[in-house]
């Protein structure tokens, strides 16, 4: 086999390092200065938070930070100690690990750790850890934990379930307000609702041009590339950025550029990235000319439903839509149309042991899916965090296995 292509780096990449650190610098300053701190769950009413001058914080981003950097390893224990079970989800354990410890990330950012939150704001769209994970920190800081129960398990997102959240939302408003110290402005929630949604827009047009032959996108790059619509969904940085980021990859796809060098296979990634083996598996396909080239993962940012003209409805529809909280029939049909739109030759799942919520091998979705699509799937069992539970050399060969599958096929 041909020696393997370096990973292309993205000029738009200088742009994202200074749009990512202006938000923690900002946020932290803000907090310093007293500017009031939510906490705010990675699909959780970020708009409305914005809209009442909130620094919004993102502990799930934090969680990936632990794990990409590998110091979740030390850090579940003492979470574990505390009577947390290493079979929860290890982002919460990382978390809870490096507060108990009180090392971060971001002190190698010459940044304070995270900002103490004076209210915490939870949806349980995406599974009831986050929950207790928030309520945690309320009860060790005695701040308010307030909440979006959104159902499970979804089919039609029908105008029952939008008129539920979208009330439990409204609910939010006056304890909010009162831990902001402000009122709600109507007019600011409709900017933050349709800078979410322009944010959204753009994303999904940069993962889009993925379809095309070769990709010029990996969803290696993409979970670097996906920081700003995780925590500046709702502000005109995140906007700004995925304008630049678009025009690159649009660039390369005219320029017909691929991210994986020789292209011969395309794969889709399905469940949470392993965050700490990102550079190695990057590697390992790359060499072996074969391109993740799309994700459950990256494309749950994308809120096509958001709008500004209706934000509490709207806002409702979008969170209630995302693919973690929905049905085994729609999760279905939606992985069948992403691996027709982004032609990939299989699927590979990612079984995290401590989040069953993204593990979608577990009740027969993998076998139904190829008998409907024809293409071979592969489980890779891991963790987004605990790389105790991760074996690299089973790992290695399954994917080596998976290729050779489909050089054969
Ligand atoms: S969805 Fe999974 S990884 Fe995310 S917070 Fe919940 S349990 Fe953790």
């Amino acid at each position: 086999m041909a020696p393997a292509a370096e990973r292309k780096d993205f000029a738009a990449t200088a742009k994202l390092k200074d749009v990512m650190g202006k938000y923690y610098a900002e946020l932290m300053r803000g907090r310093q200065e007293g500017r009031k701190t939510a906490w705010c769950t990675s699909v959780g009413p970020a708009e409305l938070l914005r809209a009442l001058g909130f620094g919004v914080y993102f502990p799930e981003n934090h969680g990936a930070m632990l794990g990409a950097t590998r110091m979740a390893t030390d850090l579940i224990p003492l979470a574990n100690a505390r009577g947390f079970s290493p079979d929860i989800c290890s982002y919460l354990t990382s978390d809870v690990g490096s507060y108990l410890k009180g090392e971060s990330p971001f002190q190698k950012m010459k940044l304070p750790g995270p900002p103490r939150a004076d209210v915490l704001v939870f949806n349980t769209n995406q599974c009831r850890d986050v929950k207790d994970w928030f309520q945690f920190y309320a009860r060790e800081w005695n701040v308010p934990c307030l909440g979006i129960h959104t159902p499970r398990a979804i089919g039609e997102v029908t105008e029952s379930i939008v008129e539920a959240v979208s009330r439990q939302t409204e609910a939010l408003v006056r304890p909010l307000e009162e831990a902001a110290g402000a009122k709600l402005d109507p007019q600011r929630l409709r900017e933050a609702v349709d800078l979410s949604r322009r944010c959204t827009v753009l994303w999904k047009a940069a993962l889009d041009t993925a379809a095309g032959v070769p990709s010029p996108i990996t969803f290696f790059d993409g979970t670097i590339q996906m920081g700003p619509a995780v925590v500046l969904r709702g502000h005109p940085d995140a906007v700004a950025y995925y304008e630049v980021l678009l025009a690159e990859l649009r660039d390369r796809a005219a320029g017909g550029t691929a991210a994986v060098e020789g292209e011969r296979f395309r794969i889709y990634w399905e469940g949470m990235p392993i965050w700490g083996k990102l550079r190695d598996l990057s590697a390992q396909f790359m060499a072996l000319r074969t391109c993740v080239v799309a994700s459950t993962y990256c494309n749950s940012w994308v809120f096509e439903d958001l709008d500004p003209s209706d934000p509490f409805r709207s806002m409702a529809r979008a969170y209630s839509s995302l693919f973690i909280c929905r049905s085994e029939d729609c999760k279905e049909q939606y992985l069948a149309t992403m691996m027709a739109r982004f032609k990939a030759d299989g699927i590979l799942y990612h079984d995290a042991k401590t989040c069953p919520n993204n593990s979608n091998n577990r009740y027969q979705l993998p076998q139904r899916l190829r008998e409907r699509t024809g293409k071979p799937f592969l489980v890779v069992n891991g963790d987004l965090n605990d790389l105790r539970l991760y074996s690299e050399e089973q790992a290695r060969t399954g994917i080596e296995a998976f290729v050779e599958q489909m050089s054969q096929g």
